[in-house]
């Protein structure tokens, strides 16, 4: 793979965990020999004015100069007068889905051995963008926007990421029965879309009843879509369903085609440096990166030597109950590659 021309990523190896499971996805893509060059950005120690935040101008610029990038996660600062890291991204880079695969680890047991599903959720508005004020003393308001842009924006990703991955139906999540303007908007969007789409099977799915059919029975899902509040909520319940937060990657797609793949994790104050987290998020999570630039051939191999680490049980970290270090863990799936 020597005569490819390397492909410059960001990487933000984040706080806490974030450097030492940063340091097995750069362990693991020199063991495959993956094309990518790492362009590293740290998280300032003060505001960046440009940014109101400790994520510094360079930063931004770097990912989007690249337009592909790995974060590990970010401890946002405790005080006052800045935005969040993650708000800052998501905002600025407008990324505006969130895509989360989530499936069945074979040999890590746990309720379900089928789950196959990926979550697309709606980034930038709906509830979760936190509009709210008090109308009087009292009473408060949230502003729920929903917007035909950004909803036919993440129903258009939605089918295309069906397509292009072989997947054969895509359900929208929704409350349109009771949110009949919004989610209404939602689902009207994702009608014009799949139309586009004869070849997937197009179904809509009042979340409730999602819910309940999620915990039954997973593997009746295929691709699902929704709103960014549902998305937060039903991601976490399917990473639930396959063995929880060390294990579920994400990727960001953001406008003009950018990709920041991160851990649904946060920063893991408890274990930070002691060579204890698991690394398998952000490292799946970097298989999704690769998935993003058609790196098919490093994915597949990346992804099998992870599932079969994990499958034979021999080096396990503490949190899927073995007693590996990150540093062994890692060094297994490297022997695997
Ligand atoms: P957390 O996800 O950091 O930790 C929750 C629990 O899961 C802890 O017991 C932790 O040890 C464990 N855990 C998480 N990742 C693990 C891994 N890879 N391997 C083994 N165990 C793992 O959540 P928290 O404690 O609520 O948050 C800590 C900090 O992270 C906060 O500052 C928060 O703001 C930040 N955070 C950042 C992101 C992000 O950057 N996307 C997401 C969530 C939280």
């Amino acid at each position: 793979s020597s005569d490819i021309t390397p492909i410059t990523a960001t990487l933000f190896p984040g706080d806490g965990i974030g450097p030492e499971i940063a340091e097995s996805v750069k362990q693991v893509f020199r063991t495959a020999e993956v094309p990518v060059d790492w362009e590293e950005h740290y998280v300032g120690t003060e505001i960046d004015p440009r940014t109101q935040s400790f994520l510094t101008w360079e930063s931004l610029e770097s990912v989007r100069r690249n337009k592909v990038g790995l974060k590990g996660p970010m401890a946002t600062p405790i005080g006052k007068g800045h935005r969040s890291l993650n708000l800052t991204l998501r905002k600025e880079l407008n990324l505006y889905a969130n895509v989360r695969p989530c499936y069945s680890l074979p040999g890590y047991k746990t309720r379900y051995d089928d789950v196959n599903l990926i979550t697309i959720r709606e980034n930038t508005e709906g509830e979760y963008s936190g509009l709210e004020h008090q109308v009087v003393r009292g009473v408060v308001e949230s502003l729920k926007i929903i917007t035909r842009q950004a909803s036919l924006r993440v129903a258009e990703y939605a089918f295309h990421y069906a397509k292009t991955h072989g997947r054969e139906r895509v359900s929208a999540i929704h409350k349109a029965n009771i949110m009949q303007k919004t989610d209404g908007l939602f689902l009207k969007c994702c009608r014009e879309v799949a139309e586009k789409y004869p070849e997937i099977t197009y179904e809509e799915v009042v979340i409730d009843n999602c819910c309940m059919m999620l915990v039954k029975n997973p593997a009746a899902f295929d691709v699902l879509v929704m709103p960014n509040l549902y998305g937060d909520i039903i991601s976490d319940l399917c990473a639930g369903l396959i063995g929880g937060l060390g294990l579920t990657p994400s990727c960001n797609i953001g406008e003009g085609g950018i990709a920041l793949a991160e851990a649904v994790h946060g920063s893991a104050p408890d274990i930070a440096g002691k060579n204890l987290a698991n690394p398998t998020a952000l490292l799946l999570s970097s298989v999704t990166m690769l998935r993003h630039l058609e790196l098919h051939d490093k994915a597949d191999r990346i992804q099998n030597a992870i599932l079969s680490t994990i499958a034979e049980g021999k080096y396990r970290t503490a949190d899927l109950g073995g007693s590996s270090t990150t540093s062994d863990f890692t060094k297994a799936i490297c022997d695997h590659l």
